[in-house]
């Protein structure tokens, strides 16, 4: 970040900040515990955009009301366009609010955002409508803590390149922040969590779901003593919120057309179109919450007024294309990883669409019993999925405030972004009580190096000369096919079969039908073997595997409380 802003530690001030394309959100840590700021108008979640009435900006939730009543110099969906030439956006989500326009290659909206009746409407570019949201986020943040913030932590997707990335924190300087690191949804997502004073550090792979409004990033991170590793990542632009409002807009519509037949369809009309919107969002958000929800607009269409209700289970129906298609994306990270559903501890809802108990629901049939899914809908215990990103990045920026803005830079970046890693497991072989051979892992596969691990093995019970070998270990997944049925409702097993498999996501899965899939630990390469000569009586092996940053492995073996050792090295 060289040439970027940078304030010195004593006089920061710092907040996490999440910037969505269609929320943000502010966060800060008081006595290490991440906080998320409301603004003036009480809201957590703030909507990504900007409007001007009279040469007066208003943003949030303020600037989304006047999506229905002054579009044209209302700008919202942008946050996607930073760093983008013009030719390879997508302006789809812009249709009902200022248009991007191309200025020489660069991405920009035209607005009348002066006082002056007669005033030429100003031509804005992307990054300065991003610096003048940012100025006011960091302005209601400064409120709120009664003091001027300076830095942030924010949060970006895992896919922002290295221009988009620039072009953020140019905008973030612009606005008078120093961004002290930008680190990727997932990470901030799971780091809110880990740094709860209940968690316990454990090694595990996570899967981070960030469901938001125009976009669906799913990530593979391997946990490792508190470092994390992306493995994998997915996005998808068609199954999100904004999809999930289109279904209700589509249905009300319909509805409403259904009663008045000889009524213009509201969706033909631009008013209609955000009012229909506006309404159908908040709808959807009901439905989060209650069995039922109302949907009320005035005016919808030729001055007629609309009211209806609807109920979770059809909702649910009508939008399964929708939530199945995020199904798939999770599933396809996880294959694109290398991995099984069986090798994910913990999957994270985030983003506001992982409000949605459906999702949540669905994603505990998808994954095995022994997976956490953090979803408020599925564990009490689970953190608001839309305020993990900034309470990540607040606990990210408390934990590095007081470094130079040099040594931030050098030293925490790769922390968080992908580091090198070893893909199969380090380990020892042992014998099971039947007398067979399994593996023992010491560094289990996608553990950030350098890393070095310690493992206390029995030895054989009358101890003597012992043998170490140290191998590569890998998973595979064993798959045990149930017991045939009784015969006599063969036929009805067929159709419910077939049925089940139809409607896998959405009806309760036959336990008795299921194969019993569990993961066990294949003996790969041997890569060295240390003897130990007369080991005490009960007595144990200590093993230490030790990856260094260039993979190469430095592997020594002793017994507990003896002296001396074995030690070898291997190069990569
Ligand atoms: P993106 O960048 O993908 O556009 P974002 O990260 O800016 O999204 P989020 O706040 O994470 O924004 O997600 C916004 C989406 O979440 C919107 O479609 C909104 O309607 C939806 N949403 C918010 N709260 C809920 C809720 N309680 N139930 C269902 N959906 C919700």
């Amino acid at each position: 970040m060289s040439g970027a802003k940078s304030v010195s530690p004593e006089n920061r001030t710092v907040i996490g900040l999440t910037f969505g394309n269609s929320n943000s959100s502010i966060a800060y840590t008081v006595d290490d515990k991440a906080e998320v700021i409301a603004n003036e108008d009480g809201d957590r979640q703030i909507p990504t955009i900007l409007s001007y009435v009279d040469g007066d900006e208003y943003y949030g939730q303020q600037a989304k009301a006047f999506l229905i009543r002054n579009p044209n110099n209302t700008v919202a969906y942008f946050r996607d366009f930073l760093g983008k030439d013009f030719e390879h956006i997508d302006p789809t989500h812009n249709h009902a609010s200022a248009h991007p326009k191309d200025v020489d290659g660069a991405v920009s909206f035209t607005i009348k955002d002066k006082a002056e009746e007669d005033a030429e409407p100003s031509t804005v570019s992307v990054s300065e409508v991003a610096t003048r949201y940012l100025r006011r986020l960091v302005g209601s943040a400064s409120d709120y803590l009664g003091k001027k913030v300076t830095s942030a932590v924010i949060t970006v997707p895992t896919n922002f390149n290295d221009k988009q990335k620039a072009a953020l924190l140019a905008a973030a300087n612009a606005a008078d922040l120093e961004v002290l690191q930008l680190i990727s949804e997932p990470v901030a997502a799971a780091l809110a969590y880990d740094a709860r004073p209940e968690a316990q550090v454990e090694d595990k792979i996570v899967v981070v779901a960030e469901l938001g409004g125009t976009r669906s990033d799913v990530a593979v991170i391997a946990s490792r003593q508190g470092m994390y590793t992306v493995l994998a990542t997915a996005h998808d632009y068609e199954f999100n919120g904004v999809a999930l409002d289109k279904i209700l807009m589509d249905h009300f519509a319909k509805e409403f057309l259904k009663r008045n037949p000889s009524a213009k369809d509201p969706r033909e009309n631009a008013r209609g179109l955000a009012k229909l919107k506006f309404e159908a969002e908040a709808t959807k958000r009901a439905l989060s919450i209650g069995a039922n929800a109302s949907f009320s607009v005035e005016s919808l269409s030729d001055g007629i007024d609309f009211a209806s209700t609807i109920n979770r289970l059809r909702y649910e129906t009508l939008s399964r294309t929708v939530f199945e298609g995020i199904n798939r994306l999770v599933e396809s990270v996880i294959k694109k990883a290398g991995l099984d559903v069986l090798d994910v501890d913990e999957v994270i809802l985030s983003g506001g669409t992982a409000h949605t108990p459906r999702i949540a629901s669905n994603f505990s049939n998808i994954f095995p019993q022994t997976t956490r899914i953090l979803a408020p809908s599925t564990n009490p215990y689970a953190i608001n999925p839309s305020e993990l990103g900034a309470r990540g990045a607040a606990l990210q920026a408390s934990l590095i405030q007081d470094y130079e803005a040099d040594d931030i830079d050098q030293s925490t970046h790769a922390a968080v972004t992908t580091v090198a890693h070893i893909s199969n497991a380090i380990g020892v072989v042992s014998l099971n009580a039947a007398g067979e051979e399994i593996f023992v892992p010491v560094v289990p596969a996608e553990t950030a190096v350098p890393a070095k691990r310690t493992v206390h093995v029995a030895a054989p019970k009358d101890g003597g000369d012992v043998l170490v070998k140290f191998v590569e270990g890998n998973t595979h997944i064993k798959v045990t096919k149930p017991e045939p049925k009784p015969k006599e409702d063969k036929t009805a097993k067929v159709e419910d079969a077939a049925d089940s498999d139809e409607e896998s996501d959405f009806s309760d899965d036959d336990e008795e039908e299921e194969e019993k899939r569990e993961k066990v630990w294949k003996i790969g390469n041997t890569l060295a073997e240390a003897a130990i000569r007369n080991v005490k009586k009960g007595g144990k092996v200590e093993v230490t595997v030790q990856v260094n940053a260039d993979l190469s492995v430095i592997l020594t073996t002793r017994e507990v409380g003896a002296q001396g050792g074995v030690r070898g090295q291997l190069n990569a």
